[in-house]
């Protein structure tokens, strides 16, 4: 097994230079890299293109824009994020004054997935550098032409003392969580998320984990069933499905159900043409592995859209399937494909009880103009974010941190939450020394009286 003692040591030594927390270094750092991302556009695209198929304004927006976008927030905020900030002091501390510094942890070790290979690995990144942090950063193995023009921008930008790319699959990321790490940012599978937690604990490394899961879609009678259809569609077979906040599977009322069908069949067709297989501008499946283990899953309930596929090609055109229930295997684990299975309810009480059987969601999106069901289901499900009325947009905002709760992730980022997830909040009391009040010491007389009046 490989060993990367060397390299986290050499950027221990970088870090200790104090270099990387210099405000200006950050700020410079950060601009050569969206420079740099600008200059690589055309080279990233037609690496996405080559491992994913993504067409160019699906891997722009997705890929490119939002981690510019990230940047220039960023840019904006940053010195107001760095300065230590002021917070109250009780009285019993009188004359003393409070404030939270964020310091960065130090050397952070950076996984990232398939499936948004480069966005995924270039926003934990942009937190890193903000927050000072020198970074170990290893890419999917599966999007071999992306992670390879990552390295080639990354290796050009920044010595590797200050960041670095490590290439590799399962082995060398097991060789990288053997080093002692002063963070870990991990994006990828729940399993895999296990792992990375059990070799953290072995250090007491602080982790942030970014996991998946299967986010619900639920969809109220009395919703604005054109709409949901529009924006379900295209939440769901964006990257073909494989999003981490796709919407997995659709809660639908029993009710509706007709016409809800109807309205995806023509919302999907509106986005990719009577033969999305064909379509240049429809996503394929990463791996054959993935390909097989999603075809499977079309032998379950009854395919009411879609249900072609083309192996040669790992294409698997938007399919809907009806007449499916927890038991079915699609809905054991994450589907992460363009598959979208439908139950259906009656009551929403099914609804919540149903999603209180299993893991709490990574993401779930409710359709209903009902204040009074947007209010029971936000009081009653736990997820980590969503939205009402629309899919995956809530990811946008660099005001809303993203991340999941329970088995769908710790912590979270985007905007200050990135730079938050890679700094220590240092909580500071400075003192006076111009008096010194007795109260605490133990020969102050009438000392319990006293601290008996200011406390409790
Ligand atoms: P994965 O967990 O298989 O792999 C992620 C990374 O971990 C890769 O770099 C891989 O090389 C490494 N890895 C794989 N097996 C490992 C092992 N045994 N030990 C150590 N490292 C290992 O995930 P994936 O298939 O690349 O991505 C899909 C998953 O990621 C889905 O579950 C999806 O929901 C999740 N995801 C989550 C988010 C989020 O932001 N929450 C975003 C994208 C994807």
């Amino acid at each position: 097994m490989e060993n990367y003692h060397n390299l986290v040591s050499k950027q221990q030594k970088f870090f200790h230079s104090g270099k990387t927390k210099d405000f200006n270094y950050r700020i410079n750092a950060l601009q050569r890299l969206r420079d740099s991302i600008k200059k690589y556009e055309n080279k990233l695209l037609d690496a996405l293109k080559a491992d994913l198929h993504k067409p160019e304004l699906e891997a722009y927006m997705t890929e490119i824009g939002v981690v510019l976008e990230e940047i220039r927030f960023t840019l904006k905020h940053l010195h107001s994020w760095v300065k230590p900030q002021r917070v109250k002091t009780p009285l019993t501390l009188l004359g003393s004054s409070s404030y939270i510094y964020s310091e960065p942890y130090g050397v952070a070790l950076i996984i990232a997935p398939w499936n948004y290979p480069f966005q995924l690995m270039i926003a934990p990144l942009i937190g890193a550098i903000a927050a000072g942090n020198c970074a170990v950063l290893k890419p999917s193995e599966l999007t071999p032409r992306t992670s390879e023009v990552l390295e080639q921008m990354i290796t050009k930008l920044f010595p590797e003392e200050y960041i670095a790319v490590v290439q590799g699959g399962v082995e060398t990321s097991q060789a990288l969580l053997n080093e002692k790490f002063d963070t870990i940012f991990f994006t990828g599978s729940v399993p895999v998320g296990k792992i990375v937690m059990k070799a953290a604990a072995e250090h007491l490394t602080p982790i942030t984990l970014e996991l998946g899961g299967k986010s619900p879609c639920i969809v109220h009678e009395d919703a604005n069933i054109n709409l949901a259809a529009k924006r379900i569609a295209w939440g769901k077979f964006l990257n073909a499905g494989q999003t981490c906040v796709a919407p997995d599977y659709v809660y639908l009322h029993h009710n509706i159900k007709d016409v809800f069908i109807k309205e995806l069949k023509i919302a999907i067709r509106k986005l990719y043409g009577e033969l999305p297989i064909d379509n240049p501008n429809y996503t394929h499946i990463v791996s054959q592995k993935h390909f097989d283990r999603l075809s499977a899953f079309l032998d379950e309930g009854e395919i009411v859209i879609g249900g072609a596929s083309d192996r040669s090609q790992l294409v698997i055109e938007p399919t809907v399937l009806t007449k499916i229930s927890w038991q079915d295997t699609i809905m054991q684990d994450e589907i992460f494909g363009p598959i979208l299975p439908i139950l259906e309810y009656n009551d929403l009480s099914q609804v919540i009880e149903g999603i209180h059987n299993h893991p709490k969601p990574l993401a779930l999106y409710l359709f209903t103009e009902d204040a009074s069901v947007k209010k029971r289901i936000l009081k009653n499900v736990s997820f980590g974010g969503g939205c009402i009325n629309d899919t995956i947009y809530h990811i946008v905002s660099p005001y809303l941190p993203f991340g999941g709760v329970g088995s769908s992730g710790i912590g979270s980022y985007h905007g200050k939450g990135s730079f938050d997830a890679f700094s220590h909040k240092k909580s500071i009391l400075k003192q006076t020394t111009r008096f010194d009040i007795p109260l605490r010491y133990p020969n102050f007389k009438n000392g319990i009286k006293m601290i008996k009046y200011f406390m409790g």
